[in-house]
């Protein structure tokens, strides 16, 4: 497997480039910025963006999609719970002092048990809703890592008090769905530092067993 990480934009979103590395088909997960930088790691490992995966619709996340779209052709796939969020992209970028990134056009919506593959990568959609009602994770069960967007950071959780957020919807999305995975699995937080469920599930202080 090919794993690019690459934090974008003010907010520093980890973009993940996601490559098999025999057919060289591609996936890329929140494209929020830097756009060029993407398309840099794309060339360098001589990929083909087939799929463009939102793990949830704020704008830091979502922002250069569509300028990704226009030179590869991968269509763009979100949860549809967030499709509301997706049409306040404008109002978004008011709050951040950020451009207004303009539309976006989705190809499908990614649910609970959907499956998005890249060659012979595959992932399995975990539909987390809390940090955003159409937060979704993306599973790789042969390669043990877990793509988590804004619902798990490492010693964190997603903030619940924006629009569409709820506490106790990100709580149960955790301890019903991605604390069920594997304690060696790597995770990849939507900003900053990796981790692993193990770590999380021993000494997050959102999710320790009180
Ligand atoms: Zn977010």
């Amino acid at each position: 497997m090919i794993h690019e990480i690459l934090p974008v934009g003010p907010l520093q979103c980890n973009c993940s480039v996601i490559g098999d590395e025999t057919t060289r088909e591609a996936l890329v997960i929140d494209p929020g910025d830097d756009i060029e930088d993407v398309l840099a790691l794309v060339r360098k490992h001589n990929l083909q963006v087939k799929q463009i995966v939102i793990t949830h619709a704020h704008i830091d996340h979502v922002g250069g999609a569509m300028k990704l779209r226009a030179t590869t052709g991968a269509s763009i796939l979100l949860n549809q719970n967030d499709y509301a969020l997706l049409k306040m992209l404008d109002v978004q970028a008011s709050w951040l002092g950020m451009a207004d990134p303009g539309r976006v056009e989705i190809e499908s919506s990614l649910g609970q048990a959907d499956t998005v593959r890249a060659g012979t990568l595959v992932a399995d959609v975990i539909h987390t809703p809390g940090h955003t009602e159409g937060s979704i994770c993306l599973y790789f069960p042969a390669e043990r890592k877990l793509i988590a967007g804004d619902t798990l950071f490492a010693g964190s959780i997603g903030r619940t008090d924006l629009p569409g957020g709820s506490f106790d919807k990100i709580i149960s999305s955790l301890h019903e769905k991605v604390l069920a995975l594997p304690d060696e699995t790597v995770v990849v937080p939507g900003h900053g530092a990796l981790t692993t469920i193990g770590e999380e599930r021993e000494s997050n202080p959102f999710l320790v067993k009180r």
